[in-house]
């Protein structure tokens, strides 16, 4: 029996973690839950998985909870706010850590993790976007596996099992559905709502993810993701756009062989892959219907028209605290685009006039990445208020 911490229970990654656990109940145990502050959602996985520790950052939600859920299960324990968040990922008794919460706030769990030597199943991109290599030097310090959830990065781990297989790779195909705003012409973009951009075709995700997805930023978080969970450079990554979305990644070999994986756009593959690694567990899952589909499409991405993705490549290629200051201000543009203080069309153009005020300091300490989140966070909200 595997014991699962899961971090960012009530989202979407969380809940489709939960439906897999509830898949194997002789392969694996939840052993703890966090959440930011949705604690009927919490209560009812309470319930039903009985773990052993909860956590609530909300301070206030977390009293509350103390009140209902202590009576419901004996000697449960409830951590509350981001030192509780962080005391689960400590946690002893576990085996696997699954960091299912978005944004950067899920960076010192992440390190609080890999400090207590455990395996992580990474689904968060932001803090690596952020502090990719100080999460990386870490882990090889420690000796960590960092296991991917996010479908493209388990399709390429998956597509180099086997140990010689990563000196031989010479590029990284990574794939993309084209989002939401594939086939919607860059003159109406003025014109859309939070609606239409939260109309995700192929897959279903929390409301961050999907604008991103929109924007195209989702694919350049992924390319510095991809940069360093596999240490290759940029340069060897190419975006494309395949709408069928069943080919979640390719890997290409110095003598030209690829490979690809396939699979239905089904979030619950990666993740319990993540938790089987390296074994595979047979599932009940629907299988690609290849007579169905009939054809695969791929072209590039038009990043005229989505310019979030050519901002990726450039942090990336600026490095040191560039690709923080680029994930921070889009956090901040996407909150305020989900809020209604700026029209889509702003995402780019704060992002850029943010990054364009950035001193970039060249290897930053984690205090210098800190420091540079917060800065870059102010900046765009100012720059929201203002558009
Ligand atoms: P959601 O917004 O659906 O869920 C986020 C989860 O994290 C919730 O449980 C939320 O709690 C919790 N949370 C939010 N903020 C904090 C915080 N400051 N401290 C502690 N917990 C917090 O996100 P997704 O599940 O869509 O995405 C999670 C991560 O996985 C993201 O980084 C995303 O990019 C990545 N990812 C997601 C995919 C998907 O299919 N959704 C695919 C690939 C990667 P509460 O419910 O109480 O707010
Ligand atoms: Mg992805």
């Amino acid at each position: 029996m595997k014991k699962i911490v899961l971090l960012g229970s009530t989202g979407s990654i969380g809940t489709n973690t939960l439906d897999v656990v509830s898949r194997f109940p002789g392969k694996f145990k939840i052993d703890a839950l966090s959440v930011d502050s949705n604690i009927d959602l919490l209560l009812r996985q309470i319930k039903q998985f009985r773990p052993k520790a909860v956590a609530v950052r909300d301070i206030k939600k977390a009293a509350i909870l103390k009140k209902t859920a202590s009576s419901i299960i004996k000697g449960l324990k409830i951590y509350e706010g981001d030192e509780g968040v962080e005391e689960l990922a400590g946690r002893r008794d576990a085996d696997i850590v699954v960091v299912a919460i978005s944004g950067t706030a899920a960076l010192s769990p992440i390190l609080r993790a890999m400090g207590s030597k455990k395996r992580i199943a990474l689904a968060n991109k932001e803090a690596l976007v952020s502090a990719g290599k100080i999460i990386t030097d870490f882990a090889k310090k420690k000796k960590i596996e960092i296991i991917p959830v996010d479908s493209e990065h388990s399709a390429i781990f998956q597509c180099l099992d086997g140990k010689g297989s990563r000196s031989y790779l010479s590029k990284i195909y990574l794939t993309g559905s084209g989002g939401p705003l594939r086939n919607v012409s860059k003159k109406d973009f003025n014109k859309l709502s939070t609606k239409d951009v939260l109309n995700h075709p192929k897959w279903k995700m929390g409301k961050k993810i999907t604008v991103d997805s929109a924007t195209l930023m989702n694919k350049g978080l992924e390319v510095i993701e991809a940069h360093w969970l596999f240490d290759v450079e940029v340069d060897k990554i190419e975006v494309l756009i395949h709408p069928e979305a069943i080919i979640h990644s390719m890997v290409e070999f110095s003598d030209g062989a690829i490979l690809a994986q396939l699979a239905n756009p089904d979030m619950r593959l990666p993740i319990l892959y993540a938790l089987s690694f390296p074994e595979r567990y047979k599932t009940i899952f629907p299988k690609v219907a290849f007579s169905e589909i009939r054809k695969f499409s791929f072209y590039s991405p038009d990043t005229g028209k989505f310019p979030c993705l050519s901002l990726a490549y450039r942090v990336i290629r600026d490095g040191g605290s560039s690709p923080c200051v680029l994930n921070a201000s889009n956090e901040e543009a996407v909150k305020a685009f989900l809020s209604g203080r700026i029209k889509f069309t702003k995402i780019p153009v704060i992002i850029e006039k943010v990054l364009s005020k950035h001193k970039n300091i060249k290897n930053p300490t984690l205090t210098d990445i800190l420091d540079k989140e917060r800065w870059a966070k102010e900046e765009a909200k100012v720059l929201c208020c203002h558009s």
